[in-house]
């Protein structure tokens, strides 16, 4: 396929006023068009809600009304409260308080970053010399010179790539040389889908991930972990001990943790752990009594406040509804904190040698750290936001330009969620699952957020006003319904070179992928599915059959089609070189090999993650691969990824990444 330097569509926003989407959007309730449970499973039932992506938090958050004085607080955690506001507008909810709601969805507008002029990171790489690179192994991603000698680099551009005698002699007298000594360079990883945002924020959290993630093994690592957070904190945020990231299917004990675990940790300050789903924390008995939380208080709309067997003293853990009774009364982020900690996000992508990360899933709060990092200059990798479903209506009324660039931040289009996580077993399956969770009808399936005509909608409002549209769908029936609605939308806007994307695309079967080809519809696999959760989904989500073509990625590059790979941060941290290595041996947790038939080669990886990943957003033009006139976007590794052994592309070695010729990241 050859590579497309058409720019995307203008945006229409200014042409075309904004349609009412709060009349369009209905969410499912049991017994009208939702499928039939034994036990109520809809978006309307949060308790039984239990999607593990964050891509669905700001849904169960939204299942609840916020108190009218969260909506004046400051800081993260009162704008999550006024999100929250916005999204109920957006969703056609009234409640009591319905007019302070509306008053705070009206401010919501997304407003263009107000850059400051001057010396910004860009402006002084525009100024750079010139540098030229050779002596190691240069692999372009450009199938028309797949390997160079050298590469000469100036005002953050590549200038020259070929031979090594043409490109110094274009370089020019005053060039700085390189010698790679061996090493290879390749165009700098790009991120196809994750929550930069997001993951800044659980960065300010201890790390309670299970190993390889995380540190943690035991509930003991868990309590170490957070002691070490005290530690390093001076004593914990505003008091508080957090962690986030636990999970408990994956400790060495094999049960939930309790106030009693967290209780080891501290009797005198408050301790807060939010589990890896984000719809569980638990606390121990000092923050149960700041919260007031007694064996008196009854379970809130929408949560259960667990309790010690056969009495109704709480036992520490909250679940979805319940979590709010803890959020708002955390320790508020500063929107400086939130720059250190976004800071440190960018720190940790470049050591993955990550040059664009993607905030898949845009919401209020997200947006105003991303434009204030963008009019702070604090962007040293580009970030592309994909504004959630329900702030579309935001888009469409602020200045924002989608496909923009404001000094490292740009809107790239919208996101829709159609369905929740196989891990969760709540992906919208065509076939029932393997095992069914407690309480289910053997034929459960999973479920739909929205309906067909729902779901048409947004794609045909995104065609109309030329948006990129993607839509994260782990289980099939969540495709066919996106893909029935690219359908009509291109029967009635004619095809186009538009670019839509299904996001973590888990299940896709043979006959959507060659629906997806007709329409030009690209899959983003989160590939490392295989390893995190492959030996779950052979043997209690999908079954052997399915499960060894989950990600079916062989089949994608069989079909001449382009694709990515993700690692959706923070659900999975976004190291690139486990989607190389995931892609190329798709090994589980045991070692077992899911799905040998779908392998790829580390070439084929590696498109994934730079020239079809620049494709996906619609940068083919400027970035993805090493070809004059591109960004000087580049990685420097120390073993050569495509003619390493495969099983040790997990452990490939970043030596350098840098950005519009800067190095941002050397080991
Ligand atoms: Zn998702
Ligand atoms: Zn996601």
């Amino acid at each position: 396929m050859p590579i497309s330097s058409r720019s995307p569509p203008p945006a229409k926003t200014a042409a075309r006023p904004s349609r009412p989407f709060s009349k369009s959007v209905r969410r499912i309730s049991p017994g009208a068009e939702a499928p039939s449970f034994e036990v109520s499973m809809s978006y309307d039932d949060p308790k039984t809600h239990r999607g593990n992506c964050p891509c669905c938090t700001p849904y169960v958050w939204g299942a609840y009304p916020p108190k009218r004085e969260h909506l004046s607080r400051r800081g993260f955690f009162g704008a999550g409260a006024a999100l929250t506001a916005g999204m109920l507008t957006a969703l056609g909810v009234s409640r009591a308080g319905g007019d302070a709601l509306a008053e705070a969805a009206a401010a919501l507008a997304f407003a263009a970053p107000a850059i400051a002029e001057g010396s910004t990171r860009r402006a002084r790489a525009a100024t750079g010399g010139v540098t030229v690179y050779r002596g190691g192994t240069i692999r372009t991603m450009n199938s028309a010179l797949p390997v160079a000698e050298a590469i000469a680099i100036k005002g953050g551009r590549i200038l020259a790539v070929g031979g090594e005698a043409e490109v110094v002699s274009r370089a020019g007298g005053g060039a700085r040389i390189v010698d790679l000594g061996g090493k290879t360079m390749l165009p700098g990883f790009i991120d196809c889908h994750g929550h930069v945002s997001l993951t800044a924020l659980l960065m300010g959290f201890q790390n309670l991930a299970p190993i390889p993630a995380g540190p943690i093994g035991s509930i003991a690592d868990i309590q170490s972990e957070l002691l070490k957070y005290r530690e390093r904190t001076g004593g914990g945020r505003g008091g508080w001990i957090l962690g986030a990231n636990y999970d408990d299917s994956l400790l060495a004990e094999k049960r939930a943790i309790t106030r009693t675990d967290l209780d080891e940790v501290s009797t005198e300050q408050p301790v807060l752990a939010y589990h890896a789903s984000l719809h569980v924390v638990v606390v121990n008995s000092y923050a149960l009594n700041l919260l007031g939380i007694t064996a008196d208080t009854p379970d809130p709309a929408g949560g259960v406040i667990r309790r010690w067997p056969g009495t109704n003293e709480p036992n520490g853990i909250l679940e979805e509804g319940a979590i709010s009774l803890a959020l708002p009364r955390l320790p508020e982020v500063s929107k400086d904190e939130l720059l250190d900690l976004l800071d440190k996000v960018q720190d940790q992508y470049a050591a993955w040698g990550i040059t664009t990360a993607q905030d898949g899933a845009t919401r209020r709060p997200d947006y105003d750290l991303l434009t204030l990092a963008a009019e702070r200059d604090r962007l040293k990798i580009d970030v592309i936001g994909y504004p959630f479903f329900t702030h579309i209506d935001d888009l469409a009324r602020g200045d924002v330009e989608v496909q923009k660039d404001y000094n490292g931040f740009k809107i790239g289009g919208i996101k829709l969620m159609l369905d929740g996580s196989p891990q969760a077993k709540t992906a919208w399956l065509t076939e029932p699952y393997e095992v069914v969770p407690p309480g289910f009808k053997p034929d459960y399936r999973g479920y739909r957020i929205v309906d067909d005509l729902t779901a048409a909608n947004y794609v045909d409002d995104a065609f109309a006003r030329g948006w990129q549209v993607y839509a994260h769908c782990n289980g099939d029936a969540a495709a066919d319904q996106f893909i029935a609605a690219i359908e009509k939308a291109t029967a009635k806007y004619g095809p186009g070179d538009r670019r839509a994307t299904v996001i973590h695309a888990q299940t896709l079967r043979e006959d959507q992928l060659d629906r997806m080809a007709k329409l030009g519809v690209m899959p983003s696999y989160f590939v490392t599915h295989t390893f995190y959760w492959g030996d779950w989904h052979r043997d209690s989500v999908l079954g052997p059959a399915r499960a060894a073509r989950i990600s079916p990625v062989r089949s994608t590059v069989d079909r001449g089609m382009r694709y990515t790979l993700h690692n959706d941060s923070p659900v999975a941290p976004s190291d690139c070189r486990m989607l190389l290595w995931s892609a190329t041996n798709r090994r589980t947790r045991s070692g077992e090999v899911l799905g040998e038939d779908q392998r790829i080669s580390a070439y084929d990886a590696l498109r994934g993650i730079t020239i079809d990943a620049a494709f996906q957003h619609f940068e083919d033009d400027i970035k993805g691969s090493i070809e004059e006139g591109k960004l000087a976007d580049l990685v420097i590794t120390a073993e050569d990824p495509e003619t390493i052994d495969p099983s040790g592309l997990r452990d490939l070695q970043i030596v350098e990444t840098i950005k519009r010729g800067e190095t941002i990241y050397a080991a």
